[in-house]
């Protein structure tokens, strides 16, 4: 028997966790500065620093490593067309699984291509947190945005309620490798999105909820509170950002309608569509925003789910649990849920 607090095994458990990820590798995290670009990364557990000039691609701890690294301004809220659109969410760290996701349903190809020509890919949020890759899947979006748009298609990714975390200094989901990055890099772990990095610039252009048709993406849902505020999806995505980040406002501090958007009962974080008692609030959210139906993640499920025939799909479909995920098909025909086989099954009558 020994005593918890023994000395010996407090110093050992304190060594064992860093050296856990010793050897791990991450980043890059990329600051413009005059020369061009400031790289800061992790190899084989140490930090290396590079200047980049050239904005495609960098050596990324020896392999060549594709990067968009043009800052972004904001993006349309509400989109229309004769396009097919795929929704996926929730991907918390688990790059390698979504990408398994998005070649066997042709999304992309095996070398991570946009092969979906005119069609729309919409991620609802919570990228990070929680699992170890976050830096690969936010650089690859990012990339992919670009190469989408290149072929009249959209990629578009939405405010999660753990970015907005991350990105507020709420570091309680972060895997541990990131505290070691933290650590390698002395900074805290949102300072390296800080509004002078390229990702930490992204982040801030992004919107929280957008209309594709009838359709309307988000990350948790509207509470019926939402209906007080005379306000329409382009003003929500507009304050939301305006106030993301609150130690980067003037007065430190959210407005009223910044403090409900950023609320529980904000696009964000509510669950309300999936419980029973609020399913009466529905038709008239639905027509404030002249919508069929709202598609969020957040309020994970085994699949992709429908409720109230299709005014509500759910496509959290627990990708962060790490062994399988689901994408929402929206095309001509129908709404269907794929599987990581690429398999396709209808979600409800249309
Ligand atoms: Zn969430």
């Amino acid at each position: 028997m020994y005593h918890k607090s023994n000395p010996l095994l407090v110093i050992l458990s304190v060594l064992m966790s860093f050296t856990a990820f010793a050897g791990f590798n991450d980043g890059p995290y990329i600051y413009p500065d005059k020369n061009g670009y400031r790289a800061d990364l992790i190899c084989q557990g140490k930090k290396r620093t590079f200047v980049i000039k050239e904005h495609k691609a960098i050596d990324f701890c020896g392999r060549s490593m594709k990067l968009n690294l043009v800052s972004n301004a904001p993006t349309e809220t509400v989109y229309s067309g004769a396009f097919p659109v795929v929704a996926l969410s929730d991907i918390h760290g688990q790059h390698a699984l979504m990408m398994q996701l998005l070649k066997a349903n042709k999304i992309i190809d095996q070398n991570g291509n946009w092969i979906f020509g005119k069609g729309h890919l919409v991620i609802t949020g919570d990228i990070f947190d929680r699992g170890s890759q976050v830096t690969e899947s936010l650089w690859y979006i990012k990339w992919l945005e670009n190469e989408a748009a290149k072929f009249g298609g959209a990629v578009h990714f939405l405010l999660g309620n753990h970015e907005v975390m991350v990105l507020n200094g709420d570091l309680r989901y972060l895997h541990k490798k990131y505290e070691q990055t933290a650590s390698l890099m002395n900074k805290p772990f949102d300072q390296l999105f800080s509004k002078d990095s390229v990702l930490g610039q992204w982040l801030r252009s992004k919107n929280v909820v957008i209309k594709i048709n009838n359709n309307v993406f988000l990350h948790g849902g509207f509470h019926h509170e939402t209906l007080k505020y005379d306000i329409g999806l382009k003003d929500i995505n507009k304050i939301f950002r305006e106030e993301l980040v609150e130690q980067e406002l003037s007065s430190k501090k959210r407005s009223e309608l910044g403090q409900f958007l950023h609320g529980r009962k904000g696009p964000i974080w509510h669950r309300g569509f999936f419980s029973e008692e609020q399913k009466a609030q529905l038709a008239p959210l639905l027509a404030r925003f002249s919508a069929s139906r709202f598609i969020v993640g957040h309020t994970s499920h085994k699949t992709v789910i429908s409720r109230y025939n299709g005014k509500v799909i759910g496509v959290d479909s627990s990708i962060k649990l790490g062994h399988k995920g689901e994408l929402l098909f929206i095309e001509e025909d129908g709404y269907w849920r794929a599987d990581m086989q690429g398999k396709r099954t209808p979600l409800f009558a249309k």
